[in-house]
């Protein structure tokens, strides 16, 4: 097999491809595109407009207000971006399934998915149906277009890719690893207003310095996130995890 088929690959099908790479064409992941790392094809929904008026959407059916996205258009720009089955299909959808971690490390360990975004007040139901579309929410807001939780969700997934984070590690022990809220970080100056780095940290005794940055992560999930604490409670610990 090629290296082209093998890279991690985002599709993404938008009303306005010029939004990508946007930020992702920057620092880590920037980098990493250029050298090949990943890939990214940002496909243009309205090429798959059939009319005279090149038009991807209409009024809703039932009445209402705004415009939505018309199933025949995006079915065939799906269609058209001709993504190998095995890739997972993703709507971006504040009705989705909230994203996590977890689901972000799959997508990584994957081969890239083909991400739709949605505009106006959303996407005829029918092709969600007819291309089996996973729905996916960044959260609890309403943004006016898909393609900045495309930008999210693919961000997130390449910084775990092989190669692209300095170093490998990184990944291990952040926040949502084993449903733990990551420990507090410093660096120098050792003294900030007044405010001195824990002595622990500058110790150099590695086995307290884990201890520590442990009960420092537990208290925080505990206090900030009870959903998490509750989840880690049930959920068997890993070998891997802080
Ligand atoms: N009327 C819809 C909102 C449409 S927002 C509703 O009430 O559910 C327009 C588009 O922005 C959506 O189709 C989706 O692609 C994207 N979007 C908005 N909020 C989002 C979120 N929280 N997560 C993921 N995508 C979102």
């Amino acid at each position: 097999m090629t290296a082209k088929a093998t890279i991690w690959h985002a599709t993404v099908l938008t009303l306005f491809p010029e939004i990508f790479p946007g930020p992702l064409g920057l620092s880590l992941a920037g980098r990493a595109l250029a050298s090949g790392l990943w890939a990214l094809e940002a496909r243009d929904i309205r090429d798959s407009a059939t009319d005279r008026h090149r038009s991807v959407d209409d009024t809703p059916a039932g009445g209402g207000p705004g415009m939505v996205l018309r199933a025949d258009v995006l079915a065939a720009a799906i269609d058209a971006a001709e993504i190998d089955p095995s890739r997972p299909r993703l709507l971006m959808s504040p009705r989705g399934r909230p994203l996590t971690q977890a689901r972000i490390v799959e997508l990584a360990e994957g081969p890239g998915p083909l991400i739709v975004c949605g505009r106006f007040e959303g996407v005829d139901q029918r092709v969600i149906d007819a291309r089996t579309l996973e729905e996916i929410s960044i959260g609890d807001y309403v943004l006016s277009g898909g393609e900045i939780a495309a930008l999210a969700l693919i961000d997130a997934c390449v910084r775990l890719l092989p190669g692209v984070m300095g170093k490998q590690e990184s990944g291990a022990d952040e926040s949502f690893s084993d449903n733990l809220l990551e420990y507090p970080q410093y660096t120098r100056p050792q003294l900030f207003e007044g405010r001195p780095i824990p002595d622990i940290l500058t110790s150099g005794d590695h086995a307290r310095v884990a201890a520590w940055r442990r009960a420092e992560a537990e208290a925080l999930t505990k206090a900030r996130r009870p959903d998490l604490w509750q989840a880690r409670q049930k959920a068997p610990k890993s070998t891997t995890g802080p």
